[in-house]
């Protein structure tokens, strides 16, 4: 508990210098890292108490990689900060600021090993990839059984970052209001070029889907449609439902994509997990797809499954603009389109630019951003209902979408 501040015993912990560690709680719902500071005896340390800033001592004081019993701590930073002070807690994170110019994010909620996230960062960061923040360190922790996770992550600081249900949607409502579907070009190439820069950046990373891949990637597509058609009472369920032999044979091109090349990709690529501040736009976020199991997750993917998250988002994104403020639909729908071409277009550009073309096979885009829709049913369904008018929206427009890709 935060306001608590005790803390059941640790499994496990690091030592942080000054009195601090990072230890690993079981906190009844799963296992979480938490940082503790020693004042008459342990306790939680909240943004402030100072473990963030200890956690940054470490690193500064050290070079690559060192293993300190189960845990492996990861520096690219020779540089302290001093001065916390909290984001807040979301989803999977607490987050620390320290002396605006690092995060320190807790892992509030330990994923099930093995994580995807310090292979990529570390490809990343090798190939030289400056569209993501820039990151300082990271922990991860080895459980006695499963595969290493990570406990926390450090990053660069980018001053007043926004995702992209904050910046999206103030871009293509601004566009829509003043009836100037072009104003949202500037915005999609960007997002395009960044996309292009990651895939490339990933590239070494490249190899060979086999029959068995594209065989696996059919099979859960049409688990995933028998999941989305049972989300009961909703619009798009209905559609679905209605359509479910349409939506089904679509997914026939995936077991057509044994031999296409595979990387390891974003893995859950929406503009929720592209931040902008001031005119940087940056990719955060590898914790992969939350919806895959653990071994699935770590598995390299088409880059067009990455593209096509990032597509459909934008048609979400509109859907929440329209949600918000009154604007024509029309004009709306021509901002929407122009977003997604100008991605796709600009994304396939700048990736043959870098001479990564073989990365991209844009088949299936189709099907993978059904995929994401029925994505987006099954989350609201489950965790979320107030967020069902997207996929009510969003799956009738797609299936009668008359774009040539
Ligand atoms: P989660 O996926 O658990 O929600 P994220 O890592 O995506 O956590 O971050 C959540 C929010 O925290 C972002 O939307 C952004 O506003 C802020 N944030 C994350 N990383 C940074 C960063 N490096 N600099 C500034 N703000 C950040
Ligand atoms: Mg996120």
């Amino acid at each position: 508990m935060l306001t608590g501040r005790r803390v059941a015993d640790p499994l496990d912990w690091l030592d942080l210098p000054g009195g601090y560690r990072l230890a690993v709680v079981d906190g009844g719902a799963g296992l979480a890292a938490t940082p503790m500071v020693h004042r008459d005896g342990w306790r939680r340390a909240l943004p402030g108490d100072g473990a963030a800033e200890a956690l940054l001592e470490m690193l500064a004081a050290q070079r690559g990689s060192n293993i300190f019993g189960r845990f492996a701590v990861r520096s690219w930073t020779s540089r302290p900060a001093r001065t916390e002070r909290a984001i807040g807690v979301d989803q999977t994170n607490e987050s620390v600021i320290v002396g605006d110019t690092a995060v320190v994010k807790w892992a509030t909620h330990l994923q099930e090993g093995p994580h995807p996230a310090p292979r990529r960062i570390t490809v990343l960061r090798e190939a030289g990839f400056t569209g993501m923040p820039a990151p300082w360190g990271m922990v991860t922790w080895q459980p006695a059984r499963g595969d290493e996770t990570v406990v926390a992550y450090v990053d660069e600081y980018l001053p007043g970052a926004v995702d992209g249900w904050t910046w999206a949607v103030e871009a293509m409502t601004a566009a829509a209001l003043h009836h100037d579907p072009e104003a949202i070009i500037p915005t999609a190439q960007a997002l395009g070029t960044l996309i292009a820069d990651l895939h490339a950046a990933l590239s070494a990373t490249a190899s060979t889907a086999a029959a068995a891949d594209a065989d696996r990637w059919h099979r859960t597509a049409l688990e995933s449609l028998d999941t989305a058609c049972a989300t009961g009472d909703s619009a798009c369920g209905a559609v679905l439902r209605a359509r479910r032999a349409e939506v089904a044979s679509e997914f026939g091109v995936l077991r057509t994509l044994a031999g296409t090349t595979v990387l390891d990709g974003h893995g859950d690529l929406h503009v929720g997990q592209v931040l902008r501040s001031g005119d940087r736009f940056s990719v955060t976020d590898f914790d992969g797809n939350p919806v895959l199991t653990a071994a699935e997750r770590v598995k390299p993917i088409p880059a067009v499954v990455d593209v096509a998250g990032m597509a459909q988002s934008l048609s979400h994104v509109a859907i929440v603009a329209r949600r918000y403020t009154d604007l024509d639909p029309a004009v709306l729908h021509a901002v929407e389109g122009k977003a997604r071409r100008t991605f796709l277009d600009t994304y396939a550009t700048r990736l043959r630019g870098l001479g990564h073309s073989a990365l991209f096979d844009p088949r299936p885009l189709r099907a993978l951003r059904l995929i994401q829709v029925m994505r987006e049913m099954i989350y609201a369904a489950e965790h979320l209902p107030r967020w069902m008018y997207v996929p009510d929206a969003a799956l009738p427009a797609l299936l009668d979408e008359e774009e040539t890709p």
